[in-house]
Order: C-alpha cells, then structure tokens, then sequence
C-alpha cells in the first residue's frame, strides 16, 4: 500500500485534533483533562522544534556563506531579499487597506456588541500586556534595532531564540572570515558546519514523524482555550475580511512562483503544505522555521546559500500575513468606534505596519503587540486603546493561525525568487529519516 503522505497524516491530526477538542468542551472537566494530559504533547513538539532552530541557523549559514565563491554574491542576495520582502509586505498592507475600505467590516457592529467586547475583554491580561510590551518597544531609538542586531556575546545570543538576528550576525561574520582565511584552512572547519547541517536536518525529520500526534494535541488545545462562540460569530466579518486579504496573498506568491520561478504553483504549495500546516497549529513562523528550512532546501531546490540567509531572516522581518491582518484591524476599530481616518492616515498605516512586521517577534500574539504601535501612529486616543484591542481579542488566536501560514509562504516563495534569480534553484533532493537506517541496524 502506498504511504499516505506527511501533509495528509497532519491534516487528519488536526481535523481530529478539532472534533476531540470540541467533544471535550462538551464533557464535564474536559478542559481540564486537555490542558493536563494532551497539550502537553504539543509543548514538547514546539520545544523541539525550537531546540533545533539556532543550530540549524548557525550550521547551514556559515555552510552556505563559506561555499560562496564571491563575497559580492552575498551582497547580491542580501539586497534582492529585502527588497523583495519590503516589496511583498507593502503590497500585502495594501491589500488588505483595500478590502477592509471596500467591505467596511466595522460599520455594521452594534453597540451591544461593542459593549460586550469591551466589558470581556478591556481589563483581559491579554489585552493589557499588548498594550504594554508595545509601549516597552515604542520606547527605543530608531537605530535601536541595528544596535540590536550586534551580540556583545555569542554564546548569549544563541541561547536565547528570540535574538535570531543576532545568530544570523554572528554567523554571517563568521562565515565572511572563514572565506577570508582561504579555502584550505577553512575546510575542516566547512567539513564540520556541512556534516551539523546534516544532523540538525535528520533531527527535523525524525520531529516531523511525531507531527500528526503534536498538531491534534496543539488544535485540541486551542478548542477548548477558545473563546465564547457568540463572540466569534460577532466579529465574523471582520474575520472573513482578514482571510479573504490572506488567501488573496496566497494567490499572490502562486503568481510570482509561477511567472518567476516558472515552477507549478500547485506543486510550491504541495511541496510547502508541511510547513504550512505546522505554521497554522503553532501559530509560530520561529518555531516553523526549521520545517520550512527543510522544505525549502530539500524538497522545493533552493539551495543553501540562499534559504539560509533568506529564510531566517524572513522569520523575523517578514510578516506579510500580519501587516495585512494590522492593516484591516487598525481600520475595522476605527470603524466601530467611529474614528475617522483620512487618507494620510490610511499611509501612516502602511508605513508603520511595514515597519511593524519588521519589529514583530514570531511567536504567537506578537503582530498585536505591534497593532498597537500602529493604532498610535495615526493617533487613536490612548485611554481607547484598550477597548480597540478587545474589540479583535476573541478572534486574534484563530487569525493568527491564519496570518502565520502566510508569513511563512511569503518567505518561501521569495526565497525562490532570490535563489531563481542568482541561479541557485536547482532539482529537488529529498531526504528521508531512515536513508541510513540499514547501516545502523
Ligand atoms: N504569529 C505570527 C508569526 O509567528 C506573528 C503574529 O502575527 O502574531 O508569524
């Protein structure tokens, strides 16, 4: 019989991840039962995952900088790769401004709705520790993300997954000097990052062979944690707004992939259906990262040199699902709450939430903590800015599922852009868990 593929296994341990969750619901101390014994399973999932990630980061960038023949080839990805996510997230702001203008989702909330949303949600913590780590953020320097970016130490930086730029510092320097010091002193050092790469990907294939278990655990979980359906039903609108703006972008990158690349989109997403699936269960393009990494590199052709740089620092710049998502919501807020917004308004958006894709962290929740940058750079009042959040609060879990599928296709599909376009796309090469298993047997 043929294996059923890992998408279709993962897909099937969510659907019943989702019917168990909401069986337990219904279940006196079934809540309970979920936190205690099931979500656990996917904690550990999430775990390894990011337990993997700055090895995987270190190894294959320093790999990948150390085989480049010219450093100015370096340069040449670098730049291509901002502009291409600069490019993607504005037009993703865009659209979403478009839609949430168009179909005007907050115009027809009533006031009872508004009140109920308020009174559940304005003192939530939730609500509450948005609005502070934002204000944390909105404190720094402009330059303060540069200065960010350099580690005073090595070692700390990569014990902390959340400075991922500062590895991807560290390892770029590192790489850069290894080529400097010339090709024969480095190859042992080569010889060593090659051979981690290698483990650290073995190691994400044997994580993936736990996944179908892990997403029904991670979806059980966020049924039973989720809010009152009443609610989610108020804001559905504004809701199916924000996922029609994604599956707009979906549409988006297939055309890219398919004029760019010239490679069948239906065959990118099939190939990238893995990673997408695990970005909707852990709400976390970080914890994504070393799925996509793999799928890219081995099973789409990207090489190295490119997906190395190109997708690490897409999990932490390039958020194209959620500066749309703060898009549509800083607008939908202003609606209800009938603030006006002119159209230099409706830019500032575009320019902060740019921004704010830049400065959001990849986990779960991360692209409201920036919403509220948002909301403030086009003056909405501060004593409001509570009720704005608690007005999105109950539906932020599922859109978040939503907007992190997105962010991580957007870095997948540019980084076979940049790999097409400096001739680093090449025939897939894929691996699996047990290739060696014989000799070891
Ligand atoms: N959860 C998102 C991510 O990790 C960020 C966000 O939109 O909250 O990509």
């Amino acid at each position: 019989m043929k294996k059923l593929e890992l998408h279709w296994k993962i897909l099937i341990g969510m659907l019943l991840g989702l019917v168990f969750g909401y069986g337990m619901t219904q279940l006196q101390g079934g809540e309970t039962f979920v936190l205690n014994w099931i979500k656990p399973l996917g904690t550990i999932f999430i775990k390894l995952l990011k337990l993997i990630a700055i090895p995987l980061i270190l190894a294959s960038l320093i790999k990948g900088i150390s085989d480049l023949k010219d450093i100015s080839k370096f340069k040449n990805i670098g730049l291509r790769t901002i502009l291409i996510y600069i490019g993607t997230t504005v037009i993703a702001i865009t659209i979403g401004l478009v839609l949430v203008n168009i179909l005007q989702p907050g115009n027809g909330i009533s006031e009872e709705t508004i009140t109920k949303l308020t009174e559940t949600y304005a003192n939530n913590k939730g609500v509450t520790s948005k609005i502070a780590e934002a204000t944390n953020q909105k404190n720094a320097g402009p330059l303060q993300f540069l200065e960010d970016m350099v580690p005073d130490n090595a070692m700390a930086a990569m014990s902390n997954n959340g400075l991922m730029l500062q590895v991807i510092f560290f390892a770029i320097f590192f790489g850069v000097s290894m080529l400097l010091i010339g090709e024969k002193k480095a190859e042992p050092l080569k010889n060593f990052f090659d051979s981690l790469n290698d483990v650290v990907l073995k190691m994400v294939d044997l994580i993936m062979l736990s996944a179908p278990i892990a997403v029904f655990a991670l979806l059980a979980n966020v049924v039973v944690s989720s809010s009152d359906p009443d609610l989610l039903l108020a804001l559905l609108k504004y809701a199916g707004v924000v996922v029609v703006g994604l599956l707009l972008m979906i549409v988006f990158y297939c055309i890219l992939v398919s004029v760019y690349t010239k490679k069948n989109p239906f065959w990118f997403l099939k190939q990238m259906s893995p990673a997408q699936l695990l970005a909707f269960s852990t709400s976390s393009s970080a914890a994504t990262l070393p799925v996509t990494m793999e799928r890219v590199e081995e099973h789409i052709g990207v090489d190295k040199e490119v997906s190395s740089f190109v997708l690490p620092v897409g999990a932490t710049i390039n958020m194209d699902g959620t500066s749309l998502y703060q898009g549509v919501a800083a607008v939908f807020i202003a609606q209800a709450l009938s603030f006006d917004l002119t159209l230099a308004d409706q830019l500032t958006i575009v320019l902060t939430a740019l921004l704010a894709s830049i400065g959001s962290a990849a986990v779960p929740g991360a692209g409201m903590v920036m919403l509220v940058i948002v909301l403030e750079s086009i003056g909405f009042p501060a004593d409001k800015l509570a009720i704005g959040l608690a007005l999105i609060f109950a539906v932020d879990r599922p859109l978040d599922m939503c907007r992190t599928v997105v962010n991580v296709t957007g870095d997948a599909t540019v980084s076979m852009m940049v790999a097409k376009s400096v001739g680093k796309l090449s025939k897939p090469n894929v691996k699996n868990w047990d290739d060696h298993l014989e000799t070891v047997k």
